[in-house]
Parts: structure tokens; sequence; C-alpha cells
């Protein structure tokens, strides 16, 4: 099974994968853990180019170096895990290519979409989770030192945010829409009501 998670920045993916993880592990599932971008030594490499703020790069050509990089994790880790009915739980995943590298972009949507069917060679989600927040407590959250991305301001946040709801339907399997506004505990429970396997 491959679960993603996804979101804008700051609602708390990365707190809610190790809580999932800890979860299913105590169930007594095998479950591994990638970031998209990274989890490869060429995928650090990207990652870190892609949050430099002194790298200045066309919307394209940081949409596919995401690409890249997930395809590059896709055919050295996650194709095997899954195959071996490993629980596969990414931080992020196309669908947070598509909406970033679409927003206040020249990218259409749909073109990255097809762009991630090719880089994925037929991996998808079984389930994703939207985790979602307004933007200006997501922005609050992520507090003061900001990446490239991150530094791109409210306004874009707000259209992200409403470019993931837009397009979670397109994320393939079922996908789930979380609110993120409360505690690390309240929104874990809200995630432990899904039936995920
Ligand atoms: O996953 P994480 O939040 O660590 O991502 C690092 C940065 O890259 C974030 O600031 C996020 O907004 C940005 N990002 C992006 N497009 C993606 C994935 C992440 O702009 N496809
Ligand atoms: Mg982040």
């Amino acid at each position: 099974k491959l679960i993603t998670l996804d979101g804008i920045d700051g609602v708390g993916k990365t707190s809610q994968i190790e809580i999932l993880a800890e979860r299913l592990r105590s169930e007594g599932h095998e479950v591994m853990c990638v970031r998209d971008p990274g989890s490869t030594e060429l995928g650090t490499r990207l990652r870190a180019m892609l949050l430099d703020s002194d790298l200045e790069m066309h919307r394209r050509t940081e949409a596919m170096l995401f690409m890249a990089s997930r395809c590059e994790m896709i055919e050295s880790t996650l194709r095997p895990a899954l195959a071996d009915g490993v629980i596969v739980i990414s931080d992020r995943f196309l669908l947070a290519n598509v909406v970033y590298q679409s927003v206040g972009g020249d990218v259409n949507s749909e073109l990255l979409w097809q762009m991630g069917r090719l880089a994925c060679g037929g991996v998808q989600p079984d389930t994703t989770l939207l985790l979602d927040l307004p933007a200006e407590i997501s922005m609050q959250r992520v507090g003061g030192e900001k990446d490239r991305m991150e530094s791109r301001g409210m306004d874009y946040m707000a259209k992200v945010r409403q470019a993931f709801l837009r397009e979670l339907s397109n994320a393939g399997g079922q996908t789930y829409v979380i609110d993120a506004s409360g505690t690390i505990e309240e929104v874990a429970a809200s995630i432990a009501n899904i039936d995920l396997l």
C-alpha cells in the first residue's frame, strides 16, 4: 500500500507521518517512510537545489526536477518495497508537484498530471490524506526562516491550498481531506478513524 500525506507547508505532515507509522508498526505491519523530494542520493541533491534561494529556474524546470526526484525514488526504493508488501508512507507525492508548480506558474495542471504519470511509471497512491489548514495559520506555523518555496508568501499559499482541494480527486485511489487546525493528537485521531488498509 502506498499512503501519501500532503498539504501546504506547516500543516503538520511530518509529525502525523511519524505517529501513523508508529501506529501501523505497533499493529504488526512493515512500514517504510519516504519523503518527496528526497529519500535517495539523487533526490537529496535535487531537493537541496530546489530549496536553494540563490538558484533561479523556470517553473517547468522546477517541475521536472521534482518529477526526476520522484522517478528515482520510485524505481530505487518504492516499487520494490510495495512489491514486498511493505506499507509505504510518503511525505508529499505527485499531487504536491501538480499543485505547487501549476499555481502562480505557467505550467498547466493537466500537463503536470501527464508528466507525472510518465515519471511514476504506473505507481500511484492507494490513499492520499490532504491535511487542510488556512494559509494564514500555516504560515504562522512555518515561522521565521523560510526556504525558496516558503518565501513565496501568503497569497501563493492561499492559492496552493485551493488547488490542493481542487486537484485532490485526481490523485488516484482513496482521497480524504483532514482538518489540520486541531492539536497534533486531534489530527492523529482523525487519521486513526480512517480505514487505511
Ligand atoms: O515537503 P516539504 O514541505 O519539506 O517541501 C519543501 C519545500 O518545497 C516546501 O517549501 C514546499 O512548499 C516546496 N514544494 C514545492 N513543490 C513540490 C514539493 C514541495 O514547491 N512539489
Ligand atoms: Mg516544509
